[in-house]
């Protein structure tokens, strides 16, 4: 009989891959975190999945290193957080990874205490702007059709006024 333990694909953590069977591509074939936009590739290509290096083009990267200015609202060694440039509410900030992750797609279990932590500075900030009685939202878009548009994963924490159902 085969030994099958030698063809369990692993990444590069050692971490086995064939627990969900949707991974499986053919050689060759788009990652789903490259199938929408060039700027996605490209991307991907300047940092690869995980990587702690800043991506050139990057804007959040360049936020993180100080290039870009933002109305930064917490800083530590693994996140920053920043009020968006286009609020959609009067509360509208930005907690994001200092690491370069580009989408959702991206993260591994090594990720989910970043993610975690991600979520609950978003729950402090929501207390410290005084939205938390009231309520709030916190949103991760993925890849162009979840509408996103900065190839840096983030946190949107929105609130201070009525939010519509989403749909
Ligand atoms: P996404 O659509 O990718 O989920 O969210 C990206 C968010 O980043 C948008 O809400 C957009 O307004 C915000 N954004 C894009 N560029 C900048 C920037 O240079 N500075 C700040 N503070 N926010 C930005
Ligand atoms: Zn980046």
């Amino acid at each position: 009989m085969a030994d099958q333990t030698k063809s369990i694909p692993v990444n590069r953590r050692g971490v086995s891959r064939q627990r969900n069977s949707k991974r499986t591509r053919k050689a060759g074939a788009p990652l789903p975190s490259e199938r929408f936009s060039a700027t996605v590739r490209m991307t991907l290509q300047r940092a690869p999945h995980g990587s702690d290096e800043l991506a050139d083009d990057c804007i959040f990267c360049k936020i993180v290193n100080k290039e870009l200015p933002a109305d930064l609202v917490f800083e530590d060694d693994e996140l920053i957080a920043f009020n968006d440039i286009s609020p959609q509410a009067p509360v509208h900030v930005l907690v994001v990874p200092k690491a370069h992750i580009p989408t959702v797609n991206d993260l591994d279990e090594d990720h989910a205490g970043l993610v975690g932590r991600m979520v609950l500075r978003a729950q402090a900030l929501a207390e410290a702007r005084g939205i938390d009685e009231d309520g709030y939202r916190l949103i991760l878009n993925c890849n162009a059709g979840g509408g996103q548009t900065v190839f840096h994963i983030h946190l949107h924490l929105l609130g201070g006024r009525q939010l519509r159902m989403l749909g």
